[in-house]
């Protein structure tokens, strides 16, 4: 296949709609580009399950609490299409920021508990301008099927719930996080770290895994899981903790006891590229 490049609402209705009345499935990949294999995993999953693979790719400026991290995040739409060409996705749809908003919106998505804690906290409208991107998208491109990575997990949570509770008739599929050799979880951000930052990043995932094993080993007080964690944050200096929390999976609320699941998430800073990450610990890794 040769993937194509769709700048229009109109046209990648047109597409989406004339492979669905043929009878055919369409998955939709939502990115903002600078595609790396953490996408590739989304895409890969996409390709297996349906017959048009739509990538979209589009900074949505709506989700970025901050300017400049707007203004600097990495855009190549050639680098992106090459990507999605050597995975077989049928067609790019990369909007731009005019045909997306032609005018300042009026109407917003906001999902209250999966949205307070966490990120939510921290970004200020964050969720709110993802939830109300991906009802668009979803609405433009109506598929049947569309990936998430879990590296978001708190995005996963509030898209579900957005999904089940305005009747979107699409599956949410989940994919996990891809990570570099050395754990530390695929980002279009881990390109801004300078290398010895790149090497201090390592100590966000080691952090999780050791309170993982924290928890694997029994504990079930949710301060002792996350000391386990700080201890090793503590001993690289060049990271900032934003947030270190235990939750439970669906809701995203910090639990003041260990029961079934939970998802230990973090932000850290590394000067002035922010990064997340999370693990999911899981009742049968825990003593009987
Ligand atoms: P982004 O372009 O960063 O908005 O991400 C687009 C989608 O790719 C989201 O569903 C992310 O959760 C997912 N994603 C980003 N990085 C990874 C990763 N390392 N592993 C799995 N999924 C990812």
């Amino acid at each position: 296949v040769s993937t194509g490049l769709v700048r229009s609402i109109a046209e990648i209705r047109r597409r989406a709609g004339e492979a669905r009345q043929a009878g055919r499935t369409v998955g939709l990949v939502p990115t903002m580009g600078a595609l790396h294999a953490g996408h590739g995993a989304l895409i890969d999953r996409a390709r297996r399950d349906a017959d048009l693979v739509v990538v979209s790719v589009f900074v949505n400026s709506i989700q970025f609490d901050r300017p400049e991290d707007y203004a600097s995040y990495a855009r190549d739409l050639r680098e992106d299409l090459d990507f999605c060409q050597a995975r077989c996705v049928d067609v790019v749809f990369a909007p731009d920021a005019r045909e997306m908003y032609p005018a300042e919106p009026a109407t917003f998505v906001e999902v209250a508990g999966v949205s307070d804690h966490l990120c939510g906290r921290f970004r200020p409208g964050h969720f709110r301008g993802v939830a109300t991107v991906v009802a668009k998208l979803l609405n433009i491109v109506q598929p049947d099927i569309a990936y998430f990575g879990e590296k978001d997990a708190q995005q996963l949570a509030v898209i579900r719930r957005m999904a089940s509770d305005l009747n979107f008739p699409v599956a949410i599929v989940p994919v996990p996080t891809v990570r570099e050799p050395d754990g530390l979880a695929m980002s279009s951000r881990n390109r801004r770290l300078s290398p010895e930052e790149r090497r201090a990043a390592t100590a966000l995932y080691r952090a999780l895994e050791t309170a993982r094993r924290r928890f694997a080993a029994g504990a079930e007080d949710p301060e002792d899981i996350k000391r386990a964690a700080l201890a090793v944050l503590e001993n690289e200096p060049q990271i900032r903790l934003e947030y270190l929390e235990v939750v439970d999976p669906e809701e995203m609320q910090p639990v003041d006891r260990v029961r079934g699941s939970v998802r230990l998430s973090a932000a850290v800073w590394l000067g002035s590229t922010r990064l997340i990450d999370n693990v999911l610990c899981v009742p049968s890794e825990r003593p009987a």
